[in-house]
């Protein structure tokens, strides 16, 4: 196993060399806790409000309105438990949709257990939420809206600005996870009309355990971690210095490079798409034809198991992602396909490819040829592990 081709990109990236050379000094040169009041403190807060403003530049919001997490999913239970608890004396109806990601899909079923009641909104054959349809789910006792913008299984878009603008007409606060929009493509927390939104490092080349939560100024919002005064008394817990000082640099290098990188992967994309397609019979790609994000691409292969795809991917050292959690040796289908209609058949078989930056047309080639080998083997054997599962049930 020489080769190694990395497509799984939605999972993680790499840290950028950039990124890393100016998290360094950070661990054992500018050491200092930022909530120290001495020189060594105050230069260690110099490096947060820099990446704290290069965060807020990225995504058109003020310094003051961007708290520092531990990640994606932090941001997500604080925006959605924060908020909804803030919001509790108007009412405690939260609509989301059938397709946000588990940190998410999580915070909202913790409520449900307090006595919110929450609406998850369906998606049609494409991944989009219905506008007609979030405004017919809103009620007088709606106090919270979180639609993602990008999803991170098939790559979807959502409608993000027109959402934005409903939820301000009817005075409710909208929240979005935007951590695989975020370097994709542009957001503007003022023209989006957003109120709160997620967003992690680790997609964008930074490192791993840090997010932020952009909260605009006015909007209540309920602590998650209660502790120290950090993150003006919003958010307890001593500062990943390294960790932020990485997220904001990764971001400014995000937004710098966002045309760059989104030409590259669309190509390598649109590529891949046509060699499989002319190669491989019988596959379906999912998501929207076109309001999707250039570096995902989620391929279901009908006669073949999605988890035996992968394995024998990486038996040639290549990584994929199948979409769908493995439970106890067992695949479930994906929820995110399952909600757009696809057939438990096909989304058994069904594969994301995610492009980065490092990502060659040789990459490309490499895949194409091992995934037509893959899918033949397989399907040779197909009728009998079909058979064979559907016996043990
Ligand atoms: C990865 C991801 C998260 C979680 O972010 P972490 O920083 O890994 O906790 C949340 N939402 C979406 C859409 C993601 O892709």
């Amino acid at each position: 196993m020489e080769k190694k081709v990395y497509l799984d990109n939605a999972a993680t990236t790499y840290v950028a060399t950039e990124v890393l050379n100016e998290m360094m000094p950070c661990f054992n040169v500018f050491y200092g806790n930022p909530n120290s009041i001495h020189s060594f403190g105050r230069e260690a807060v110099g490096l947060v409000d820099r990446a704290r403003d290069r965060i807020a530049k990225a995504i058109g919001a003020r310094s003051n309105e961007i708290y520092f997490t531990s990640g994606g999913t932090e941001a997500d239970n604080w925006a959605i438990k924060g908020l909804a608890h803030a919001y509790a004396y108007k009412g405690k109806h939260i609509i989301t949709s059938k397709i946000e990601h588990p940190a998410v899909l999580g915070a909202c079923k913790a409520l449900e257990a307090e006595g919110f009641e929450v609406t998850y909104l369906p998606v049609d054959q494409n991944g989009l939420v219905s506008l007609a349809e979030l405004i017919h789910a809103i009620r007088k006792d709606t106090i919270l809206i979180s639609i993602m913008a990008v999803n991170n299984e098939v790559g979807t878009i959502q409608n993000i600005k027109a959402i934005g603008k409903t939820a301000k007409e009817n005075d409710i606060v909208f929240h979005t996870d935007a951590v695989q929009a975020f370097g994709a493509l542009k957001l503007d927390v003022m023209d989006m009309e957003i109120d709160a939104m997620s967003l992690s490092s680790h997609k964008i080349y930074g490192p791993k355990g840090v997010g932020a939560l952009y909260v605009r100024n006015g909007i209540r919002i309920e602590n998650l971690i209660d502790g120290g005064h950090q993150e003006r008394n919003r958010r307890g817990g001593t500062t990943n210095v390294p960790g932020v000082v990485g997220f904001g640099k990764a971001a400014e290098i995000a937004i710098r490079d966002m045309h760059i990188f989104n030409q590259k992967v669309k190509s390598l994309r649109d590529y891949f798409v046509k060699e499989i397609t002319s190669k491989i019979p019988y596959i379906k790609i999912n998501g929207h034809p076109h309001q999707k994000v250039n570096n995902i691409v989620n391929v279901s292969f009908e006669l073949v198991d999605g988890e035996a795809v992968l394995m024998m991917l990486d038996f040639e050292g290549i990584a994929v992602s199948t979409g769908s959690a493995c439970l106890s040796g067992a695949t479930e289908p994906s929820y995110v396909l399952a909600s757009m209609g696809v057939e438990p058949e096909l989304s058994q078989g069904s594969i994301r490819f995610s492009f980065g930056r490092s990502t060659t047309k040789a990459d490309i080639d490499y895949t194409v040829e091992k995934l037509v080998e893959v899918i033949e083997k397989l399907r040779k054997i197909s009728p009998q592990t079909k058979a064979g599962r559907k016996g043990d049930k």
